[in-house]
């Protein structure tokens, strides 16, 4: 019998998708440049020439050793040079064996909350939220417990968090900088978490995990980005090459587990045991030898600074209110009225293409990808005024 609940899954729409394919007929029909599409989280800045460069040095090796399998957790040279890096860059003894190389943040994700959740526990999610991770958590026969961020900082509201903290909680995640605010949640909240989640495992005798979702990590404007394991030991750090290195389609991406807390061993037993119950087998042993050579390359983050400036200026400009966004490449804007999808509905006369923020936990809210080309977003602020003026006239 068919799974009703995978029939439920796939079946569902997926807003942005949908706005993204939207966004296509409509260019068809009415010309590209005539369309402001800020659906969708695609890097607009082309991966390093470098990781080419390394593709076809690498196509010039024996093709049997190149192609063959790797073990399921990465190579050991793969899981050593994650472990390098990470003791290169952030005050902690990395080993490789806690290192488990994956297809990108999805599957990173989709392994912790398995790996950490029994069936019937909870995982507490900020809102708003990548809503993925809902289906992940639910596919661990697990639910989650949304607790609001703080308005208008969209920082983590710790006492709340720490209110909803129960005996069945197995988890908490934390994204920053953020999708789809843009915010980096400071090291004193951070902190401040880790004391809650620190008291509440004493109080009831459980392991808390704190997975850390960090694909944006190296896309900040000026801000720190605090390095999660140093704050509280039993985290899971889940990482993605995906907007970093601009990589999205390649699937690249790694959890570690840190060396800090008093069981990693076993919590990385439980990471393996996750991922081949799911049928993950290892990541492309082509791409795991790319990491092994590019790990060091930097994010281009320039194209998006000034895209956030051109955006932030613009919008502020014509009175509309935002978060300032610290990284990420995503603009967190106030809907001109309550219910945010009709909003988003009516921008589309304008041909303005953006998710409400309903689609992320959200009410009364917007997320602009500015992850686009310039002209875009230079081109579409006539139509954000004339949408503002449409709204201005009806008061
Ligand atoms: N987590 C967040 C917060 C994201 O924004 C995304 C992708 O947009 C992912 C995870 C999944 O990324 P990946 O492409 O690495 O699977």
């Amino acid at each position: 019998m068919l799974n009703q609940k995978c029939i439920d899954l796939g079946s569902a729409p997926n807003d942005i998708r949908a706005l993204f394919a939207y966004g296509l007929q409509r260019k068809a029909e009415i010309g590209e440049d005539k369309v402001f599409d800020f659906s969708i989280g695609n890097p607009s800045v082309p991966a390093p020439e470098e990781v080419n460069d390394c593709i076809r040095r690498l196509l010039e090796e024996d093709p049997v050793a190149l192609h063959s399998y790797t073990p399921s957790p990465g190579s050991w040279e793969t899981r050593v040079a994650v472990a390098e890096h990470l003791k290169r860059h952030f005050p902690i003894d990395a080993k490789p064996d806690q290192v488990y190389i994956t297809s990108g943040a999805s599957s990173s994700l989709a392994i912790s909350f398995k790996a950490v959740a029994s069936p019937g526990e909870e995982v507490i999610v900020p809102s708003p939220y990548f809503t993925e991770y809902k289906t992940w958590v639910e596919a661990a026969g697990a639910s989650i417990v949304e607790v609001p961020c703080l308005e208008p900082s969209f920082q983590l509201d710790v006492p709340a968090i720490e209110a909803a903290i129960t005996p069945k909680t197995a988890a908490i995640v934390v994204n920053s900088p953020n999708n789809p605010v843009g915010a980096i949640y400071t090291r004193e909240s951070l902190e401040r978490l880790a004391e809650a989640m620190r008291k509440k495992e004493e109080e009831f005798g459980t392991k808390i995990y704190l997975i850390s979702d960090e694909p944006y990590r190296a896309i900040t404007y000026g801000k720190e980005v605090p390095f999660v394991p140093a704050i509280y030991a039993r985290t899971i750090l889940c990482y993605s090459y995906s907007k970093t290195l601009s990589l999205p389609g390649e699937r690249l991406g790694f959890i570690y587990v840190s060396d800090l807390m008093d069981n990693p061993e076993e919590t990385t037993f439980a990471i393996q045991g996750a991922g081949r119950s799911l049928g993950y087998i290892c990541c492309s042993a082509l791409w795991q030898r790319v990491l092994q050579e590019c790990i060091e390359l930097p994010s281009d983050v320039e194209a998006y600074r000034v895209n956030r400036e051109i955006l932030t200026q613009g919008l502020s400009e014509l009175g509309y209110e935002f978060v300032e966004p610290d990284g990420a490449f995503y603009l967190w804007v106030k809907a001109l009225e309550p219910d945010a999808k009709a909003f988003s509905e009516r921008a589309k006369d304008f041909e303005l293409l953006f998710c409400p923020s309903d689609g992320f936990g959200g009410k009364g809210w917007f997320r602009l990808s500015y992850c686009i080309a310039r002209e875009t977003i230079e081109n579409s602020l006539p139509a954000f005024a004339a949408l503002k003026k449409a709204y201005d006239e009806q008061q």
